[in-house]
């Protein structure tokens, strides 16, 4: 086609469009950010069910814009609109918010906010239809209005001969229409896509290195992609495109999924005169299921990001959890630097692992207990609380009623250099604390039967002649250790290791009679801080219900 005819097509295909990319780049000028200073974004899909998986480039963008002082967006990919559901945003922005992802422009829960909106690529249809036309007038692409059964037809033959599926070649029957046969199709009123000219040969590699992955080398891409559907929306790939240019981004960070189809994005980024960013391709998350290594689907209850709030594991759990995956020195440092924020951590591309990680649920437990452990008792109270509003109202009601009493029970073993780690989420803290509570308190487990009932109920009844709230820690455990001698039981450890047949037992066995009267388990927090909080009452009136049921 001549220029002339070229240029007449553009504007037969979209007579609307009024605009020139030279008006959007105007519009959209380079970002004014300090040298260095990374523009990144995170691109979901409102498809109603927030992945856990995006925890990961999201936190890869958040991070390397925040800490280069650049800005990190939250664009909306809706051009899919079979896939939208309503809520959709709002859930992607709440969730995001509350694991700290905080994006500095893009959608909002009241419209959006920044200079290079719009955010949504539903509302970008004009801008993506302003690009097209450019390629079209340069020959770069054009119509196709083969119909759904012609295509399948043609994936139909190029299976039984073994060849490259798409549309390319000899199948690629609209790429040499003549401006009239366009012409007369869309004044029939025929449906079109259009499609990108691709100039790429199969036979050629295209050397690229990834940020993550390291150097490739990718086949070029010879199919005729779709830059535009019937609908006048973009496909991914041209979104992307057309976006991350005019939004200014400088690193795209997104699943290896798309690794197959960047040959294409750069080809679509040379067709527009596009600078390409760098590209950081992220790993899938996989789990092991019988010895094999699985995607996280949709079924596992751990792929969805709400299962974290309702399981009760704090938000600095998951953010944690998603670093110590994302960068392999993040554990070192989290235990030279036990109270640092977690954004303190220099967060390095070159620490990612270009394979695959795996979700652990150990792995997970394990950091769980140590961000918890690590909270002050007030924090703990105030996100226990938060979690029991929504999961457990009675033990909400519970918590509430007297504030302080709650808090002094969670301060149990805390602030010290070596804080204990009884809770690995908010759901452990019922059945941890129960023993506090008359309503949830109760005998769970039981001396074992090798004790004599009567050594167990001297040692009790001595106890409650002996015990004073008043007593400093070390005066208590003296009259334990006297309990124990008066019934022959060791009181030094020492003593009953070297000659352990003189004794009937130490003074362990007499402070755990003591424990399971008191608390009802074997384990418990400290005891003589347990029996501080209880009060002398409530430690007395235990023990003489227990000895009555011995
Ligand atoms: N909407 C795409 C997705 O959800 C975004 C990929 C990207 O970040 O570019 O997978």
């Amino acid at each position: 086609m001549t220029p002339t005819q070229l240029k007449s097509l553009a504007a037969l295909l979209y007579p609307s469009i009024g605009t020139t990319p030279e008006y959007f780049e105007e519009k959209y000028p380079p970002r004014n950010l300090p040298e260095g200073a990374k523009v990144t974004r995170f691109a979901p899909s409102p498809t109603g069910f927030v992945h856990f998986g995006g925890m990961f480039p999201s936190t890869v963008s958040e991070r390397l814009a925040h800490q280069s002082g650049g800005v990190f967006f939250l664009r909306i990919e809706d051009t899919d609109s079979k896939r939208e559901v309503d809520g959709a945003e709002e859930n992607i922005i709440k969730s995001y918010n509350s694991l700290g992802i905080m994006f500095d422009e893009g959608v909002t829960l009241n419209g959006e906010t920044g200079a290079y909106g719009h955010y949504r690529q539903s509302d970008r249809k004009q801008i993506y239809q302003t690009y097209a036309k450019k390629l079209i007038e340069e020959g770069k692409a054009y119509p196709c209005f083969c119909a759904p059964e012609q295509l399948d037809a043609v994936r139909e033959e190029q299976e039984k001969n073994k060849e490259l599926p798409g549309y390319y070649g000899k199948y690629a029957v609209c790429r040499e229409l003549t401006y009239e046969q366009i012409a007369g199709n869309i004044n029939a009123g025929k449906s079109f896509v259009l499609r990108l000219r691709s100039t790429g040969d199969p036979d050629n590699k295209i050397k690229f290195t990834d940020l993550v992955k390291g150097n490739l080398e990718l086949t070029e891409n010879n199919i005729d992609h779709i830059l535009l559907k019937s609908d006048g929306m973009p496909s991914y790939h041209f979104a992307h495109a057309v976006d991350d240019h005019l939004m200014r981004t400088t690193h795209v960070v997104r699943g290896e999924e798309w690794l197959p189809s960047l040959p294409y994005h750069i080809q679509i980024f040379a067709a527009l005169g596009f600078r390409l960013p760098k590209y950081l391709h992220i790993s899938q998350l996989m789990r092991m299921e019988n010895g094999a290594k699985k995607k996280l689907s949709k079924r596992d209850n751990c792929a969805a990001l709400s299962y974290y709030n309702t399981a009760g594991y704090p938000a600095a759990t998951v953010r944690e959890y998603v670093m110590t995956l994302l960068n392999s020195n993040f554990e070192d440092w989290r235990r030279a630097n036990p109270a640092a924020d977690i954004n303190d951590f220099p967060f390095s591309i070159k620490k990612m692992s270009g394979s695959g990680c795996l979700f652990d649920f150990d792995k997970l437990n394990d950091v769980s207990k140590n961000v918890i452990s690590r909270m002050s008792a007030h924090d703990v109270y105030v996100l226990l609380t938060e979690w029991a509003k929504e999961n457990d109202p009675d033990y909400y009601a519970l918590l509430t009623r007297d504030s302080e009493y709650a808090e002094s029970i969670l301060s149990i073993g805390r602030g010290g250099a070596k804080p204990r780690k009884d809770l690995t989420t908010w759901a452990d803290a019922k059945q941890y604390m129960n023993l506090f509570y008359d309503e949830l308190f109760g005998i769970q487990d039981m001396i074992p039967e090798k004790y004599d009932k009567n050594d167990v109920m001297n040692a009790l009844q001595k106890f409650i002649l002996t015990y004073n709230y008043e007593d400093v820690q070390s005066a208590w455990f003296e009259k334990i250790k006297d309990i124990s001698e008066s019934l022959g039981y060791a009181s030094d450890m020492k003593e009953y290791k070297q000659n352990p047949e003189a004794f009937k037992g130490n003074v362990g066995d007499i402070s755990m009679f003591i424990r399971v009267a008191v608390t009802g388990k074997l384990n418990s927090p400290d005891m003589y801080e347990v029996m501080r909080i209880l009060g002398y009452n409530t430690v007395i009136n235990r023990i003489k219900k227990f000895i009555k049921i011995l």
